[in-house]
């Protein structure tokens, strides 16, 4: 049985799981002093202000480091697979799984961008990948 996240009788980060769902990553950010609350929760860890609203979190970070994980909690999901700790354009911090053809291209303080982010059989995930410095050809 999975718990109702997205239903906001049960759950104040409801808002979360919701956009998770339209493939979107969302935080809270204070009105207050503007901290983005990450992992999302409903009162300020700066200031202790409830006042806050939602907003989509930047797709473009920085790769600070990383690890191989050999386990996974998705079923079906292939092993090993890289987890990484991303510092998105507006500080915030985050692991997050990471997609690469090679593992030795992986480095501290490569640009990274969000390639997916949802909810896969009742689990958060998101996934992040090198961004490429290519211009998009016109053709
Ligand atoms: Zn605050």
């Amino acid at each position: 049985m999975e718990y109702p996240w997205d239903q906001k009788e049960f759950n104040k980060s409801h808002r979360f799981f919701g956009a998770l769902k339209a493939g979107r990553l969302e935080a809270p950010r204070c009105k207050k002093c503007g901290e983005v609350q990450w992992p999302p929760r409903s009162v300020c860890s700066k200031c202790l202000s409830d006042d806050l609203e939602w907003v989509e979190l930047p797709k473009e970070g920085t790769l600070e480091s990383f690890h191989v994980s050999h386990v996974t909690a998705l079923s079906g999901e292939k092993v090993p697979f890289p987890v990484g700790v991303i510092r998105l354009a507006n500080g915030v911090r985050m692991l997050a799984r990471i997609k690469v053809s090679d593992i030795r291209d992986l480095k501290a303080g490569l640009g990274m961008q969000r390639i997916n982010a949802g909810l896969r059989k009742g689990q958060v995930t998101w996934t992040y990948s090198p961004s490429t410095h290519k211009k998009a050809s016109k053709a």
